[in-house]
């Protein structure tokens, strides 16, 4: 099977290519990558795409979506939540564990495995839980998961408090040459917050959840990291003094990295219109100066990922009070263009610092051997058009969830075809 993919403009920042190439790709894998002067000679090409006037670049991963299979499938499942991926342009995707039943041990990652290789057209990477049921007692079987694949363990949803437990899992995590995925919240701090503690939640008379919250167990999770010398991936950043203890973990070498979710960088607290569970999530919309501090942090490299958080819920469950609605929004269809729009467009990163963040360094901090399009990689490539405006509409979303608060929102860039080890899993009709 032969494709070619033709006049593109090719964005690769690990292969350092940033200019039009010919692309051929040969069973799933990039056998020639031509720029101008070279022409790529083939007589036995499948398909071509001509690419003119598209940006072709590695495909994007991201290291935090809630597929809700098994167990919570009337929110989402494998398929649907692949299908959202794909169209995305997401190619890889880390789905965290809390479903039901939660993915603690052998037995539960090998139905979510099945049930991937049934139901999945992008790569789908099961995440371990850290503790059985997710309960923070007992540890999961992170070992033997490890010995099946398992890239990373994460409690996502909540933090393990008992510091104890954990660092038995990150000694464990180390050993098995496993990232941690931490979620970091101060359960016993949150008191009931639905959102940002401030001015805005006095006004809507809306409990709130103080930046302590995160900043407590940050530093907790960075100290443990430090101490047992395992890969600590922190999830969604959201507040001002989280970047400041990554730029000062990274400085005094932990091996620690960051990621930020496109709408802690696009919106505030003070965007929130009213009581509009759209608006809640977890870690939820920060301050102005949070917010700059993110974008700050993306800008000098201190916060290396951009993923999604894809939490798709019910329109029931999002329908009443942010009191009594769940946690979270989707993502997965709407964070390119909320990123090109809010960072490139807006000078905060370059193109190539974008795929980086979507791509390159998520599959890096992951130990996947994808996010780069050089000779002899496998074909996982999105293209997309940079020219294209358009307003983001929920209604269009292949995701079971329509949870955004983006909805009407006009955004730049529009993944145009999404491509999985050389096949095509998502063309714009
Ligand atoms: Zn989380």
């Amino acid at each position: 099977m032969e494709l070619l993919i033709k006049n593109g403009h090719l964005i690769d920042p690990e292969a350092n290519r940033d200019g039009i190439h010919d692309i051929l790709i040969k069973d799933g894998i990039i056998d020639i990558v031509a720029g101008k002067s070279k022409n790529i000679v083939t007589d036995s090409v499948d398909k071509v795409i001509d690419a003119k006037g598209l940006y072709v670049m590695p495909g994007f991963v991201d290291l935090h979506v809630h597929f809700r299979d098994p167990g919570l499938t009337y929110k989402e499942t494998v398929k649907s939540g692949s299908h959202a991926a794909a169209a995305g342009g997401y190619t890889s995707v880390f789905c965290m564990p809390n479903t039901k039943p939660v993915i603690d041990s052998v037995e539960n990652y090998e139905l979510l495995t099945n049930i991937i290789k049934c139901d999945s057209h992008i790569n789908v990477y099961p995440v371990g839980a850290v503790t059985k049921g997710q309960q923070g007692n007992e540890l999961a079987e992170i070992e033997d998961m490890a010995d099946m694949g398992m890239k990373a363990i994460s409690e996502d949803g909540k933090s393990v408090m008992n510091s104890a437990i954990y660092r038995r899992a990150m000694n464990i995590a180390k050993e098995k040459n496993i990232t941690v995925f931490a979620h970091c919240e101060d359960i016993n701090l949150v008191e009931g917050g639905v959102m940002n503690a401030g001015k805005r939640a006095d006004e809507l008379g809306l409990p709130g959840i103080s930046n302590a919250v995160e900043d407590i167990i940050t530093a907790r999770d960075i100290l443990l990291a430090k101490e047992t010398g395992v890969k600590l991936h922190l999830c969604h950043c959201s507040t001002k003094d989280s970047v400041f203890m990554v730029k000062a973990a990274k400085e005094a070498g932990v091996a620690v990295t960051a990621e930020v979710c496109p709408h802690h960088f696009t919106l505030s607290d003070e965007d929130i219109p009213g009581d509009d569970a759209n608006y809640k999530m977890n870690p939820p919309l920060r301050s102005r100066e949070d917010v700059e501090a993110l974008l700050n942090g993306l800008n000098e490299g201190i916060i290396e990922v951009i993923s999604t958080d894809h939490a798709p819920h019910s329109a029931e469950e999002k329908s009443g009070s942010m009191k009594n609605a769940p946690f979270g929004i989707v993502g997965l269809e709407t964070s390119f263009a909320l990123s090109y729009s809010e960072l490139v467009c807006k000078g905060v990163l370059s193109l190539p610092g974008l795929v980086r963040c979507m791509s390159t360094n998520p599959a890096k901090i992951a130990g996947i051997d994808r996010g780069s399009l050089a000779e002899g990689k496998i074909a996982d490539i999105v293209i997309v058009d940079l020219d294209r405006e358009y307003k983001i509409d929920p209604s269009s979303f292949r995701s079971k969830g329509r949870n955004t608060p983006f909805g009407g929102r006009t955004v730049r860039g529009k993944v145009v075809k999404t491509i999985v080890n050389g096949y095509e899993v998502y063309s714009e009709e």
